[in-house]
């Protein structure tokens, strides 16, 4: 049991999520809600950018656009085929939406990328630290070679269970989907190799983009220190309550793993209850002890996964933060906290183009 009145309470708007207007004072409001704003001094520069074509809309980062051989997008729901709880641009396979939408949407978006000629590399996403590197041997399908293991985990399209992809093979586009949980691209500009991890809590705790900065080291002899992190838009601290289990789990895998909670009221809304009648539940706990339970811990995920990029030995100028919380933002967004399990997932993609040697 940790007692979330230790943490800190600190404003949101500092911590958790700039973009989040209403805990913003007056003369902090963001005036264009498309312009992406610096997460924290020090971190890379103001460098994402909403790009509108054909209809579609898709957030690309200035660090990682600046590379002529590179290809890379984090879709929003802008535009789109799809109706109902998945409106817009649903790129995930789910019980809410029909395939042919969602194959219709994906032809859309990676034409207009230019990426229609790519083989598409797509993980079965279960929260996991799995790794691996997906390779062109078979034209339109790529395969994947679990990190560690030199034979393919599986072929014949089917996506294996996992939550990073790497390659440093043209033609293949490295995929992850997302609705709230932080998809993550990479680029090493020497080697000329790119990987997409998606992470979530789970994903968090279990390291995996400190885990996939070794792999790329390993695989393709990467140097960190030269490498480039986009961390497009996901849930921001403003939104992502967890429970007590959540923060015990990260206090408990981490040094200071208390840091990367904020105290903030709580979104649930039996605590708000709680909270407005307390003399309601005093019957339920021990005198004293309910106030110790009403702030609840909103979970940080960007300031964990740039602790886990700077341990894996990246420059704080070499990560960019999209500045959105697909939560506050589910006109721009697909939220699954904020809209439930039928609301449809993003992508983010990355990889590179074939033919530009130089
Ligand atoms: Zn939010």
């Amino acid at each position: 049991m940790v007692a979330l009145s230790a943490f800190k309470l600190q404003p949101s708007g500092q911590a958790g999520n700039p973009d989040h207007s209403k805990r913003r004072g007056r003369n902090q409001q963001v005036k264009n809600p498309h312009r992406a704003v610096c997460y924290i001094g020090g971190l890379g520069r103001q460098s994402f950018k909403i790009v509108t074509r054909g209809g579609l809309e898709w957030l690309e980062c200035g660090g990682l656009a600046r590379f002529p051989w590179l290809l890379h997008a984090f879709s929003t729901r802008r535009g789109g085929v799809s109706k109902g709880a998945a409106r817009g641009l649903n790129l995930g396979l789910i019980p809410s939406d029909s395939p042919a939408n969602v194959h219709k949407n994906r032809r859309r978006l990676f034409t207009k990328l230019g990426a229609e000629n790519f083989a598409l590399a797509s993980l079965r996403q279960t929260h996991s630290s799995h790794i691996y590197r997906a390779v062109g041997k078979t034209p339109g399908e790529p395969e994947y070679h679990l990190s560690g293991y030199a034979a393919p985990k599986l072929t014949h399209n089917r996506a294996p269970a996992g939550d990073a992809l790497m390659t440093d093979e043209p033609g293949i586009l490295l995929s992850v989907r997302v609705a709230d949980c932080l998809p993550i691209l990479l680029v090493d500009p020497r080697r000329r190799a790119v990987a997409a991890v998606h992470a979530g809590w789970r994903g968090a705790l279990a390291r995996i983009v400190e885990e996939t900065v070794g792999v790329m080291r390993q695989v393709f002899g990467s140097d960190p220190r030269y490498l480039r992190a986009a961390v497009g838009p996901g849930i921001r601290a403003c939104c992502y309550e967890v429970s007590e289990d959540v923060v015990a789990a990260f206090c408990g895998r981490f040094v200071r793993g208390e840091k990367y909670f904020r105290a903030l009221p709580p979104q649930n809304p039996s605590d708000a209850i709680a909270t407005r009648y307390p003399l309601l539940f005093l019957s339920k706990e021990p005198p004293g002890h309910l106030a110790d339970r009403l702030p609840a811990a909103h979970l940080d995920l960007v300031a964990v996964t740039k602790d886990q990029l700077q341990s894996a030995g990246l420059r704080a100028s070499n990560i960019h933060v999209a500045e959105f919380c697909t939560a506050c933002r589910t006109d721009l967004f697909f939220s699954h906290r904020k809209e439930g399990a039928r609301t449809g997932r993003m992508m983010a993609v990355i990889g590179i183009k074939a033919g530009t040697g130089d």
